[in-house]
């Protein structure tokens, strides 16, 4: 692909506006070799204003959502993308959520441009475990575990009973819950079923990938050894 139009697609600007960063000397090469338009050098050997590009096509990112953001490309609140650099909403393909978290939800929330990624790892067929940490208004009752294990209980308005999951308890009224599917508001209303109120939640792990010290708001590419922990 030549340069100006792979450029563009990255969100740097429309075609007219990139050639005319070709033509002010921007675009190089690592050393600083000024690059044109009509070039098709490899995505890693190009520079503007001597910065490596932005990740090229195929990106899968891990953010690290805090409450109060939605996984939404338009809202009249706070969204998700509003922590991505501003360039990205221009991307082409855009960036996805790979499902959604609540906007009072936080934690590991998966953006890519690669639909067949996204498509694996919302399937419930895929079994990937999502792994959740809540803290409940009330403390459990007991008989939750085996509720959620069994693979019968159905949400309000639901034909299809939710696939088992696994709930831990990690004290009076904080509890872990792995699941395998990703249905609109699961975990809280999992919870509403058996009488409880989830107060905060968060999600901890995707697959095997964890945010492992990514702080809250800020986002990292993943490399071939995250995207390994998504199969
Ligand atoms: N379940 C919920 O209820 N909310 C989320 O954001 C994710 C899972």
């Amino acid at each position: 692909m030549k340069l100006v139009k792979l450029i563009a697609n990255l969100g740097y600007g429309s075609r007219k506006q990139v050639a005319a960063m070709f033509r002010e000397g921007r675009i190089t090469d690592p050393q600083g070799e000024v690059l044109y338009a009509d070039d098709t050098v490899a995505h890693g050997d190009v520079r503007i204003d001597g910065e490596p590009l932005d990740p090229p096509p195929g990106l899968v990112l891990m953010l690290h959502k805090p409450v109060g953001y939605t996984c939404s490309t338009k809202d009249r609140g706070r969204l998700v993308y509003d922590l991505l650099p501003a360039r990205f909403a221009a991307r082409s393909p855009l960036l996805s959520t790979v499902g959604r978290l609540d906007r009072d939800t936080s934690g590991l929330l998966l953006m890519t441009d690669d639909g067949a990624l996204l498509h694996r790892v919302v399937s419930p067929k895929s079994h990937l475990p999502k792994v959740y940490e809540a803290t409940l208004a009330a403390p459990l009752r007991g008989d939750e575990a085996a509720l959620f294990a069994g693979g019968t209980l159905m949400l309000e308005s639901e034909q299809t009973p939710l696939q088992p999951a696994r709930l831990e308890s990690l004290g009076p009224t904080r509890v872990r819950l792995t699941l395998t599917e990703g249905r609109y508001h699961q975990v809280r209303r999992m919870f509403a079923a058996v009488g409880n109120h989830v107060e905060a939640l968060h999600r901890a792990a995707v697959g095997g990938l964890m945010l492992n010290g990514l702080e809250e708001g800020r986002w990292r590419p993943l490399d071939a050894q995250d995207l390994k922990r998504l199969w």
